[in-house]
């Protein structure tokens, strides 16, 4: 299978010039864990987590925005990939969740370890 076959199309994304607290509110009501980071044209330019808000609670609160504390070297995937191959990303880089990209580098799904599980029969 591929990534196109698991991955979750409804994807909610944040820019990169939104406060941290936007991000934190749309982590929690969404019960989400990954929000990609889109810049004002729609291009992925980060990725930023319920991590990455617990950090910037503790480590520094002048760090206001999204792009402040963002991860900006986004390890991704795309539609075409073998599943097996996006698979073996998020464990030698121990993350949860890729961001599925087309050739413009438009966000069009995320892949979590939660939809990798569908393919062993449950229904999550
Ligand atoms: N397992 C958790 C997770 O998936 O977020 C925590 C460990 S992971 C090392 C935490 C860091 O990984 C955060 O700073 C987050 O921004 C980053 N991260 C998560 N998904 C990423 C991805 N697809 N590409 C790059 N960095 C990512």
């Amino acid at each position: 299978p591929r990534v196109r076959d698991i991955m979750n199309r409804q994807v909610i994304n944040i820019t990169e010039d939104e406060e941290v607290r936007v991000a934190a509110k749309r982590l929690l009501k969404d019960e989400m864990n990954h929000l990609p980071v889109l810049d004002r044209n729609g291009a992925l330019v980060g990725i930023i987590t319920t991590y990455d808000v617990s950090k910037a609670v503790v480590t520094d609160g002048r760090l206001r925005q999204v792009k402040d504390i963002m991860t900006r070297n986004v390890i991704k995937t795309t539609p075409d990939e073998p599943v097996d191959v996006a698979a073996q990303k998020l464990e030698q880089n121990n993350i949860s969740a890729l961001p599925v990209v087309d050739a413009a580098n438009r966000v069009v799904g995320i892949l979590s370890a939660i939809d990798l599980g569908k393919l062993f029969g449950g229904r999550r």
